[in-house]
C-alpha cells in the first residue's frame, strides 16, 4: 500500500516575475514503512517536497495522497491532519527553550488532546535514554540528546510518519551516527514510515531507498 501517492505535484512559490518552481510537476510513490532518502543539490527542492507531505504547505498544482487523506484542504484541516499524522525532526531541532525536556515531548499531545500521553511520554523518555534529563531545559543538553528529545516529541501522538530535514547536519559525526541508528531502530520498532532528507550520500545509502532531486524533480 502507497502511504504517499502525488501526481503532477506542483510548488510555485511568488507571482509572476518573482516566481520559483520549487516543485516541478512530479510524481512521487511512497510505500506504507518504507525508508526513503532524499538527496540532492541545495535549492533542489527537498524541504519544499517535506513541507508539502507533511502539510506544512500546500500546493499549487497537481494532487497529493498522505496516509489515505487528500491533502489539498484548508490550513485548519491541514494542521490537524499533520498533528495526528506526522512528526517532523529538523537539523535546528526547534525544541522550545524554555521548556523542560518532558514539557516539549508532551506539547504535541497536550494540543490534539491525546489522553494518555502521560504514560507514553515515560515510556519514550526511557526507550529515549532520556529518563534523567526529564526536568532538563534543552540548554542544558547535548546536541545528541535535543534530537532524541526531538525524536520522541515526534513520536508522542503515536504518528505513522517521520520527515527528517537533515537531522544530522548539526550534530558531531558520534552523535549524528547515534541519531541516524536511533531512527532505523524507531522506523523498526514502531513500523514507521521514514523519510530522511540529507546531503550525506554515506548516510542515503542507509535507507531502503533513494531519491535524487534536482530542479524540482526526481532525477530519472
Ligand atoms: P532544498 O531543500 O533542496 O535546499 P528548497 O525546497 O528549500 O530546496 O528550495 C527549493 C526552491 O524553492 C529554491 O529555489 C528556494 O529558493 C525556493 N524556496 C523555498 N522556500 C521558499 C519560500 N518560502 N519562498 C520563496 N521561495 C522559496
Amino acid at each position: 500500500m502507497n502511504v504517499i501517492e502525488g501526481r503532477n505535484l506542483t510548488k510555485i512559490y511568488g507571482k509572476k516575475e518573482n516566481q520559483t518552481v520549487a516543485i516541478n510537476h512530479m510524481d512521487i510513490s511512497v510505500k506504507s514503512g518504507e525508508y526513503l532518502a532524499i538527496t540532492g543539490a541545495s535549492g533542489s527542492g527537498k524541504s519544499t517536497l517535506l513541507h508539502l507531505i507533511g502539510g506544512l504547505e500546500s500546493y499549487t498544482d497537481g494532487t497529493l495522497m498522505v496516509c489515505g487523506k487528500d491533502l489539498n484542504m484548508n490550513d485548519e484541516a491541514l494542521s490537524a491532519f499533520r498533528r495526528q499524522n506526522i512528526g517532523f525532526i529538523y537539523q535546528q531541532f526547534h525544541l522550545f527553550p524554555q521548556l523542560t525536556v518532558y514539557q516539549n515531548i508532551v506539547l504535541p499531545a497536550m494540543i490534539h488532546k491525546n489522553e494518555r500521553y502521560e504514560q507514553r511520554a515515560v515510556e519514550l523518555l526511557e526507550y529515549l535514554d532520556l529518563s534523567d534529563k526529564k526536568n532538563a531545559l534543552p540548554s542544558e543538553l547535548s546536541g545528541g540528546q535535543q534530537q532524541r528529545t526531538a525524536i520522541a516529541r515526534a513520536l508522542i501522538t503515536g504518528a505513522k510518519m517521520i520527515l527528517a530535514d537533515e537531522p544530522t547536519g548539526n550534530l558531531d559525526s558520534a552523535s549524528a551516527e547515534k541519531v541516524k541508528v536511533l531512527l532505523e531502530q524507531v522506523w523498526k520498532t514502531f513500523h514507521i514510515t521514514l523519510i530522511v532528507v540529507t546531503h550525506d550520500l554515506s548516510y542515503a545509502q542507509r535507507a531502503e531507498r533513494r531519491i535524487e532531486m534536482c530542479d524540482g524533480r526526481i532525477l530519472a
